[in-house]
């Protein structure tokens, strides 16, 4: 089975798709149409930008293989944390202090923005304050309270330590050592909010079109991106396809690399447990390599995410094995059922570092969220529209960050990554 195969068979089965009715849809491309920009690819990056470049007066098209929302947007744990995947060493290390604070107070306007826009287009996306970093040892627990007390200094970014002998007052778990609590993040249902930027972006005057997969981008003047049963001329191209383009732009593809990701979901609790497990009701993650994170839903759900895989390869018995790690934090919830179990792909980069930029003259990408992108994505559409309108500041601030291919193509960097992360994985195990 390909990783698409895999990846239809896991978008199915979210808490997410039962809890958010689709009311709009959108044909699919069966002419050739004019725009001033095209943009391939209906997650939050390419909406949020085809959405900020309809306000800018331009015309837009917006073409989405499946449907709008169904890839990560509409999947992920729903936490829209400060900062990027990678730690701000890696900003400072390549661009300096001053412009690594300038993508950090970017990450703090991406948080912003998901509330602003929700409030602005007027639909509910279950926004709740709060993030928990914990920490599973004293090793790591000293890690979170350094990165902690840096950012705060350096960064001047408030936040909350919560020291060994207290984190048990913020989560009602033996596993955690210590935490660091940030008002300024939180959390939502991510499918309600990728289909209200759809709805909003519809009324701006974006023409969204899904079952409509580009298979080719032609550059030039006007470009021209075609799909199976029609094509855009467009001025500008803008691709935003995540792990998903599938050859229409190689050379950036080599650049990222698919890694599936998992999610469980409870029935509810009540909301006595629900409120005793996590009393602020936060998001939660911790700073290990291969992560746990997980909150409770609006519905006093318990949604949990952590295992990955790097060979795309779906974990067996899932659900079994999830709640397991589940368990392993919460073991006051060994009589929750499971009700939904899925996953989906993450777009990472070698350096964990997100990847804008420009493959011509006329055409622009974002990509290599590394699993960091349900805020971030929302910034990336407004700077990259910033740019094609004629004001490119911020957007190459991001495109002066350099990333490199994955050693070993297509076929040998899943092995190469595999072996990379058994290593890490020890770790956190061992230390
Ligand atoms: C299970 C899971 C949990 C996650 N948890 C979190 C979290 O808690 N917090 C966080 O910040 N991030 C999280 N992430 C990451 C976050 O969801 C992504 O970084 C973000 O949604 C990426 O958005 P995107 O628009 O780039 O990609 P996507 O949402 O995947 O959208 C890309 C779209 O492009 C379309 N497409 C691709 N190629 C073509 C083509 N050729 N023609 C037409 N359409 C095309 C695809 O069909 C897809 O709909 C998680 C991801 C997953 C999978």
């Amino acid at each position: 089975m390909s990783f698409l195969e895999t990846d239809r068979d896991l978008s199915r089965q979210s808490y997410y798709v039962a809890t958010a009715p689709r009311t709009q849809s959108f044909p699919a491309l069966e002419e050739t149409i004019d725009a001033d920009v095209a943009v391939v690819g209906g997650g939050l990056a390419g909406m949020c930008a085809a959405l900020e470049l309809a306000e800018r007066g331009l015309s837009v098209v917006l073409l989405e293989a499946q449907q709008v929302g169904w890839g990560a947007s509409g999947r992920n744990g729903g936490q829209a944390i400060a900062g990027l995947a990678c730690d701000q060493s890696v900003i400072e290390d390549q661009l300096g202090l001053d412009d690594a604070r300038k993508v950090w107070d970017m990450s703090l306007e991406a948080v912003n923005l998901l509330r602003e826009r929700s409030e602005r287009h007027g639909f509910d996306c279950e926004w709740r304050q709060g993030f928990l970093g914990v920490s599973t040892n004293a090793r790591k627990g000293k890690d979170l309270h350094e990165w902690a007390e840096r950012i705060q200094r350096v960064y001047n970014y408030p936040l909350q330590v919560v020291d060994h002998a207290d984190v048990r007052q913020w989560i009602d778990s033996p596993r955690y050592h210590n935490a660091y609590y940030d008002a300024g993040s939180g959390h939502l249902h991510p499918l309600k909010y990728s289909l209200g930027i759809a709805s909003a972006a519809a009324k701006a005057g974006v023409r969204i079109y899904e079952h409509s997969a580009v298979n080719k981008v032609v550059p030039g003047q006007p470009a021209r991106v075609e799909t199976a049963r029609g094509a855009v001329k467009a001025r500008q191209v803008l691709l935003a396809g995540n792990v998903y383009l599938q050859g229409v732009a190689s050379k950036l593809e080599s650049r990222i690399m698919p890694v599936g990701t998992y999610i469980i979901c409870t029935k509810p609790l009540s909301q006595a447990q629900a409120d005793s497990l996590i009393p602020t009701r936060s998001a939660v993650c911790d700073n290990n390599f291969v992560l746990d994170y997980f909150r409770t839903t609006n519905d006093n759900r318990m949604l949990y995410g952590g295992r990955v895989s790097y060979s795309t390869v779906t974990p067996m018995n899932l659900a079994e094995t999830m709640r397991r790690t589940m368990l392993k934090t919460f073991p006051q919830l060994s009589q929750a059922e499971v009700e939904f179990a899925w996953g989906g792909f993450v777009d990472i980069t070698i350096n964990r570092a997100p990847d804008f930029g420009r493959i011509g003259p006329n055409m622009y990408y974002l990509q290599g969220f590394s699993g960091h992108g349900l805020a971030l994505t929302g910034l990336a559409g407004r700077v990259v529209a910033e740019a094609i309108a004629g004001d490119a500041g911020r957007f190459d601030v991001f495109a002066r960050l350099k990333h490199h291919a994955f050693p070993g193509g297509q076929m040998l960097r899943t092995p190469a990554l595999v072996l990379g992360t058994a290593w890490y994985r020890m770790r956190d195990l061992l230390f």
